[in-house]
C-alpha cells in the first residue's frame, strides 16, 4: 500500500493523553486527525481536525467514522473489539488481534508464554474455591487481578494473607492470580514495527511505579536491565511478529535474578515512552504515525545522557509552570478538567545531553 498523502486523515480510537499526543504528531507529518470516543474528558479533541462524541456501540457512527478516514488506530487499550468490527481490516493499524489479546490478562499470558517469554506464576480464578487452589499451588503474597479493564493499578488487589480472600465477596469478574515477583527493577520494551515488517527499538527505561501508577522513567537505566534489555527485545520482536503488528508496541518487564519476566503488554504508546519526544530522535508518537501511514520508520536513537520522566498525578500538576524554570526541563500539560486523585495531568521530562 502506498503512504498516505500529506492532508489524508488518520482515526484515533479514544480520547485521552495518548491521542492527544498522537494527534499532534500526525499533524507535524501534515495529516488531519480525526478522533472517536464517548462522552468524557477528551482532551484529544482541541488537537484533533474533528472529534465525534459516540458510544462506542454507535455502528452507524463508527462507519461514517472509518468511511472518513485513510487510516484507524487507537490510543485506548479498551475499546471494545466490536467496536472494530465498524472499521475494514485493511484500514486498521495495529490489527485488531492485537487488541484482543492485550484485553484479557489470562490470554496476554498464555499467548506470550507459547512465544517462550515467562511470566510470573497465575492461575485463572471465577470463584472463592479457585481463589484458594491458586493460594495453595502459588502462595501468599501474591495479586489478584481483573483478566480486563485493570489499568494504574485499578482492579488489583494484593493478597497478603489466606483471610484476604473474602475479596472475591466483591469481585463480579473474572480474574487471575499471580505470584508476587521479586525483581530488582520494572522495565519497558517499547518498539515500532513497520507497514514493510522493519522493527526498531528504543532504549529501555528503567519505570518506578508508585501504587500501581507509572511514577518515573529514568536513564541510566541500571546495569540489570542494561543486562537483560536484549533478551527482552528478542521476546517483544517474537510478538510484534506474531501479530503481525503496526505501530508502536510496549511490554513491561521485571528485571529479576533470573533475568526478565514479562508482565504486561500495551498496545499502544505508552506513558514510559513519553521520554522519547524530547531524549530520542524520533519520538513514539511520530513512530507510531509514521508506520500507521507507511512512512519510513523514523530513528529512535537516545539524544541524551540522562533522562528523567516524572508524571503529574492528581495535584501534582497544580503548580507545574514551576519546572519551567529548570534547563533542558519540558513541561507536557494535557488539559483535562479536574484533577482527581490518581488522575494523569501531564507530565515533565529533564534530559542532561
Ligand atoms: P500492572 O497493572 O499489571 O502493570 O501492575 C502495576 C504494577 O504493580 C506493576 O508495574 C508492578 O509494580 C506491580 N505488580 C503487578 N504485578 C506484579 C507481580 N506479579 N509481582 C510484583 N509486582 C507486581
Amino acid at each position: 500500500m502506498e503512504p498516505l498523502k500529506s492532508g489524508s486523515t488518520i482515526g484515533i480510537l479514544g480520547g485521552g493523553q495518548l491521542g492527544r499526543m498522537l494527534a499532534m504528531a500526525a499533524a507535524q507529518l501534515g495529516y488531519r486527525c480525526v478522533g472517536y470516543a464517548p462522552e468524557g474528558d477528551n482532551v484529544a479533541a482541541p488537537v484533533s481536525a474533528a472529534f465525534l462524541t459516540r458510544a462506542w456501540e454507535d455502528r452507524a457512527a463508527l462507519a461514517r467514522f472509518a468511511a472518513e478516514c485513510e487510516a484507524v488506530t487507537w490510543e485506548f487499550e479498551n475499546v471494545p473489539v466490536t467496536a472494530l468490527d465498524a472499521i475494514p481490516a485493511e484500514k486498521l493499524f495495529p490489527p485488531r488481534r492485537a487488541l484482543e489479546v492485550a484485553q484479557d490478562r489470562l490470554e496476554e499470558k498464555r499467548f506470550v508464554e507459547a512465544l517462550g517469554g515467562r511470566t510470573a506464576p497465575f492461575a485463572t480464578v471465577d470463584t472463592p474455591n479457585d481463589l484458594a487452589r491458586a493460594i495453595e499451588s502459588i502462595g501468599i503474597p501474591g495479586i489478584l487481578k481483573t483478566r480486563r479493564e485493570g489499568y494504574d493499578g485499578k482492579g488489583q488487589w494484593r493478597i497478603a494473607s489466606a483471610g484476604d480472600r473474602d475479596l472475591l465477596s466483591s469481585l463480579r469478574q473474572p480474574a487471575i492470580y499471580e505470584g508476587l515477583v521479586e525483581f530488582e527493577a520494572e522495565f519497558s520494551v517499547i518498539l515500532v514495527r513497520g507497514r514493510d515488517d522493519e522493527v526498531r527499538f528504543w532504549d529501555s527505561p528503567r519505570n518506578a511505579h508508585v501504587g500501581g501508577i507509572l511514577d518515573r522513567s529514568l536513564f541510566p537505566a541500571g546495569a540489570a536491565i542494561g543486562a537483560q534489555s536484549e533478551a527482552a527485545r528478542d521476546l517483544a520482536k517474537k510478538v510484534a511478529d506474531a501479530l503481525g503488528y503496526i505501530g508502536v508496541l510496549t511490554l513491561e518487564f521485571f528485571a529479576t535474578g533470573d533475568g526478565p519476566v514479562f508482565n504486561e503488554m500495551a498496545p499502544r504508546v505508552h506513558n514510559s515512552g513519553h521520554w522519547t519526544i524530547e531524549g530520542a530522535a524520533t519520538s513514539q508518537f511520530e513512530n507510531h504515525i509514521r508506520a500507521v501511514a507507511g512512512l519510513p520508520l523514523g530513528d529512535t536513537r537516545s539524544v541524551a545522557r540522562t533522562v528523567e520522566m516524572i508524571n503529574l498525578i492528581g495535584d501534582a500538576a497544580a503548580d507545574a509552570h514551576n519546572h519551567l524554570t529548570g534547563g533542558d526541563t519540558h513541561l507536557h500539560l494535557y488539559g483535562k478538567a479536574e484533577a482527581r486523585e490518581g488522575r494523569k495531568m501531564g507530565h515533565v521530562t529533564r534530559l542532561e545531553r
